[in-house]
Parts: C-alpha cells; sequence; structure tokens
C-alpha cells in the first residue's frame, strides 16, 4: 500500500490554514497542524478530530525543532504569521521578528533535521508595494518596493526562503499570495468588515451605516479556496528556489467590493468614511501575472469573485 504523505501547515488556526487542512484532508494526506495554546480554533473546529495538532511558537525555536523531528513532514505549508498590513503599522517590530525570525528558526529547525521535506512559505503581493501603472502587470522579475512593515517582513522572509535554497540546498517554494479572500476571512480586512457590518445591520444590531477606509485602492482577489489548491500544486510541481506569484490578474477597486456587497442586501444603507481605516501609506494598485505559477502548474482558478463574495457575506449572516 502506498505510504500517506504528512503535511505540516504552520498558522492552520488562521483563515488560510484552515482552508488548506480541508482540502489536504481531501487528497488523502496525514495532515499535523501547529497551534499556540491560546490559539482561536474555531476556524478548524469541523475538522479538529482528523487532524494532528502540535504545540508551537514560531519564536521559540526549540518548538519548532521538536515537532519537526517528530512528525518527518513531507510538506511544510508554511502559513503562520503576522498577517495584517494595519498592525504592522502598530507593531512593526513584532511584525518583523514574527515574520522574518520566525521564519529563520523555521528553516533551521528543518535544516537540522535532515529530512528532505518541501516547502512553500506563504509570501505577499504587498512585497512588491509601490508600483506604476506602466510596471502592470506585476511579473516575479518586478521590483520590490515595500510601503509597510508587513510588506518588508514578508520581503525579508522571501530572500531568507532563497538563501537557505542556495546555501543549504531546502526545497523551499516561494508564493508570492495577491489577496484572497472568502469565508472565514478576519474581520479587519475591507471586504470582509463591509460582510460583517451589513450582515450584523440586517440582523437589526447596527444603524445602517458602513463605516469604510480607503475606497480607491484597487487589488487582485483570488477565492482561498483556489489559492490553497495552488499551494498543493505549488509544492507537486514548482521548482525549489524560484519565486511565483498567485493571483487571478482581474483587479477590483474595494468601492465595487462594497456596491457589490450591498447589491446583495435589501436593507438600505449609507457609507461612511472612517480616518481610523486610514493607512499611512497605502498600495493602490496590485495587479498581478500568474503566466509563471500557470506555466509550471496547470493551475486555473474556478470560483468567480461574485461567489467569494456572496459566500462571504453568507457566512457572517450565520456567524452574527
Ligand atoms: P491569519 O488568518 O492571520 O492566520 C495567521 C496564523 O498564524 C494563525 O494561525 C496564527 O495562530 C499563526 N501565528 C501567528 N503568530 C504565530 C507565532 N508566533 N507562532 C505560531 N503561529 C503563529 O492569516 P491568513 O490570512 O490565513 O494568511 C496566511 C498566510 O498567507 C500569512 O503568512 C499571510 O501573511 C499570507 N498572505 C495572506 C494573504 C491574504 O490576502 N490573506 C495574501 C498574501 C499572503 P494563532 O491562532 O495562534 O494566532
Amino acid at each position: 500500500m502506498k505510504k500517506q504523505k504528512k503535511a505540516l501547515i504552520t498558522g492552520i488556526t488562521g483563515f488560510a490554514g484552515s482552508h488548506l487542512a480541508e482540502f489536504l484532508l481531501d487528497k488523502g494526506l496525514v495532515i499535523h497542524g501547529m497551534v499556540r495554546w491560546r490559539s482561536e480554533r474555531s476556524n478548524i473546529q469541523s475538522i479538529k478530530k482528523k487532524l494532528f495538532l502540535h504545540e508551537a511558537d514560531l519564536l521559540d525555536a526549540h518548538s519548532l525543532y521538536t515537532v519537526i523531528e517528530t512528525i518527518k513532514p513531507d510538506y511544510i505549508f508554511h502559513l503562520a504569521a503576522q498577517s495584517f498590513v494595519k498592525s504592522s503599522w502598530a507593531s512593526p517590530a513584532h511584525t518583523i521578528e514574527v515574520n522574518m525570525v520566525g521564519s529563520t528558526n523555521l528553516f533551521e529547525a528543518v535544516r537540522r533535521c535532515h529530512f528532505p521535506t518541501v516547502i512553500q512559505i506563504a509570501c505577499s503581493s504587498e512585497e512588491y508595494g509601490k508600483v506604476y501603472p506602466e510596471e502592470t502587470p506585476i511579473k516575479e522579475t518586478n521590483a520590490l518596493r515595500p510601503l509597510s512593515p508587513y510588506g518588508v517582513s514578508k520581503l525579508g522572509m522571501d530572500y531568507l526562503g532563497y538563501q537557505y535554497y542556495e546555501s543549504y540546498g531546502l526545497k523551499i517554494i516561494r508564493t508570492r499570495g495577491f489577496n484572497h479572500t472568502g469565508p472565514r476571512r478576519g474581520e479587519v480586512f475591507a471586504e470582509s468588515t463591509f460582510a460583517k457590518q451589513i450582515a450584523e445591520i440586517e440582523k437589526g444590531k447596527r444603524e445602517p451605516i458602513v463605516s469604510v477606509g480607503n475606497l480607491d485602492a484597487e487589488r487582485d482577489y483570488t477565492d482561498v479556496r483556489d489559492m490553497v489548491r495552488a499551494y498543493y500544486l505549488a509544492a507537486q510541481k514548482c521548482t525549489p528556489g524560484e519565486v511565483y506569484n498567485i493571483c487571478t490578474g482581474k483587479t477590483w477597486k474595494i468601492k465595487k467590493v462594497l456596491d457589490f456587497l450591498l447589491s446583495q442586501s435589501k436593507v438600505k444603507i449609507t457609507m461612511q468614511k472612517d480616518p481610523n481605516r486610514m493607512r499611512p501609506s497605502d498600495v493602490l494598485l496590485l495587479s498581478g501575472d500568474n503566466s509563471k505559477f500557470v506555466k509550471a502548474t496547470g493551475w486555473k482558478p474556478q470560483i468567480s469573485f461574485e461567489q467569494t463574495l456572496t459566500d462571504l457575506l453568507n457566512y457572517w449572516r450565520e456567524k452574527v
């Protein structure tokens, strides 16, 4: 009988991590997840019994070494991070520490275990940061001009991945994911906070006013379920040491996202600008070129963004 492959997901309790765990379970892999004692586990509630959970923290090198030595995973999907751009302004050093030092701890743990694990690392389109209109759609070769401590932290992790591949031959595949969303998306993110507010308004839990930040930014959105399928394909088919954009190539202005969500509701709702939702410098346009990744894997997004937003709104309708 063929031996089942083992995958370790860091950040399994998070938004993408929980979807990835569901996807990999369906593929027949044995799923191990890294959790902290205080991790909020509602995202993995329905699959908890099928998972092997291990307590570890990216900032505790010993815990990572112990987990990897115990599991000897065939794959690591490294999703754990301080993932919120806005918080990276409030806590820049913490963001750098978790995303760069924490990733270094993980790579060192794998290096010391001498096990040929394939490691997919979730880098970000925020690394591109300031992009001039003539530089779009963004290719992997574009200049990296991050505009937030988060973008810098992801760039650092990305290049550490490259360096650990070159220096030690670690099989690290760097994916630069553009925005992805869908059910369970953290409520701090624009499209998710709109959907949550609309769901609360429909239930009479708040005034019929949605508070919003910068509506002019334009993002290249992928459904989270398409994104985690892409992560799996990356680990199967991409070349270690290389970097790949994962995106749809289609952009939506945040204003259009809000208008679509509002059009899904029967309640009459207005909107109000909230200065607290603004950032010191925002990336205006992120539109990606996914041709390198598509060529390597044959990946194609399957879920329309209208469907993604509808599913997100329905998720909040059930939750609030
Ligand atoms: P998320 O929902 O915020 O999940 C973050 C995960 O990281 C949680 O499971 C959290 O665990 C874990 N974590 C944080 N600090 C940790 C630490 N010190 N030690 C161990 N675990 C820790 O993030 P996401 O949206 O799923 O994103 C997944 C990855 O994709 C992140 O690396 C993010 O930067 C990247 N990414 C996301 C997007 C996007 O649009 N969603 C785009 C590009 C890249 P706890 O439950 O213990 O807090």
